[in-house]
């Protein structure tokens, strides 16, 4: 089997070209073909002679997802299933949000595992089990296949990147702390790693990894219960990460990195909608500099979780706004597709 080209750094892609008698230049240029123009095949590399374009199709391949299906929501939303290399599924979203009738902001929302270890309640992808990792170019691929959809269906590019959509982004570390270099680096996308947030159901010991390494992006908690016994009950990685390590993980890596995190906060019907869920989340918001999304529900077939009714959320925000937390409402996008947050679970059409 031909190695896969985009394993390899532009360390051992040097060495590569110079041991195999060919300019160490070809290294620069074959690395941007791959990761700033985004090539899918060897082909491409019009400024590679024919023998060089020969040598490298001999020895390596490209493994480029593809779209195998995409569905449009009425709300404009795109929502991909990617084909990988081997046949496994995992699913994008595209979300262009307006602002007084003007384009705001273009949101990839991409996958970081097929399926996923953790078995969160509410949430579709929860109710499968975990295939493999992404490694950095599936990742990349997704951010690029849905960049092109932004450009072809909106005439804009990205503007912001959740890593949201299936899997556990710190429970693939390497390959996603690598995939948000190929994105930002000016040697590949040249993003701002400001745009890029990656969401965790919190792994408190890669949230002290993430201050130590001292990265860039934001970072979100999917929280959903600031409360050990009921956070328990819908999101089982708590318990061996209860809220007070993952406040101590988050207090370290604010520490390090100076970043405000954002916690992301379903309100379920009967569940964490009262006033005193609202009371114990202030608390929380406390320990380090934080804003609150609370995001609205998509009842998935799994599960009996149903939404909480306008007027309990209006009182839970406002709650929270009296004493002087950020709150964001995020309508969701996408529903009537299965592309809203917690609803990714590759259902074919
Ligand atoms: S919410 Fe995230 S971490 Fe939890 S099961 Fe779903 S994909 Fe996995």
């Amino acid at each position: 089997m031909k190695q896969d080209i985009r394993k390899l750094t532009a360390v051992q892609l040097k060495d590569w070209f110079t041991k195999n008698g060919e300019q160490g230049f070809r290294a620069k240029q074959v690395h941007e073909w791959l990761w700033k123009k985004s090539a899918s095949s060897f082909e491409q590399m019009t400024n590679l002679s024919l023998s060089t374009r020969e040598v490298l199709n001999a020895n390596f391949e490209i493994r480029p997802l593809t779209v195998d299906q995409q569905q449009k929501s009425n709300d404009g939303t795109i929502k991909s299933s990617f084909k990988l290399f081997d046949g496994n599924l995992v699913e994008g979203v595209l979300i262009p949000a307006l602002r007084n009738d003007d384009l705001d902001r273009m949101t990839a929302c991409v996958s970081s595992q097929v399926g996923c270890s953790l078995t969160c309640k509410f949430c579709a992808t929860g109710y499968m089990d975990r295939k493999r990792n992404l490694d950095a170019a599936e990742i990349y691929d997704q951010v690029v296949a849905i960049d092109r959809q932004a450009k072809e269906n909106y005439d804009a590019p990205l503007t912001n990147i959740v890593y949201m959509g299936m899997g556990e982004p710190l429970l693939n570390y390497k390959n996603v702390l690598e995939s948000v270099d190929r994105i930002t680096s000016p040697d590949g996308l040249g993003m701002s790693p400001k745009r890029i947030t990656v969401s965790t159901a919190g792994i408190a010991k890669m949230i002290r990894q993430l201050g130590d390494d001292a990265v860039k992006f934001n970072l979100a908690l999917s929280l959903h219960a600031a409360n050990d016994q009921k956070r328990d009950q819908i999101m089982p990685i708590n318990e061996s990460n209860t809220l007070e390590a993952l406040g101590d993980a988050l207090a370290y890596f604010y520490k390090k990195t100076g970043t405000r995190i954002t916690f992301e906060y379903i309100l379920f019907y009967n569940f964490n909608d009262t006033l005193q869920d609202a009371q114990e989340l202030w608390k929380f918001t406390k320990r380090v500099p934080a804003k609150v999304n609370i995001i609205e529900y998509n009842p998935i077939a799994e599960a009996n979780f149903k939404n909480t009714d306008p007027q309990t959320l209006d009182k839970f925000a406002g709650y929270l706004e009296s004493k002087g937390v950020i709150v964001n409402v995020r309508r969701s996008r996408g529903k009537d597709i299965d592309a809203a947050c917690g609803q990714l679970a590759g259902k074919k059409v």
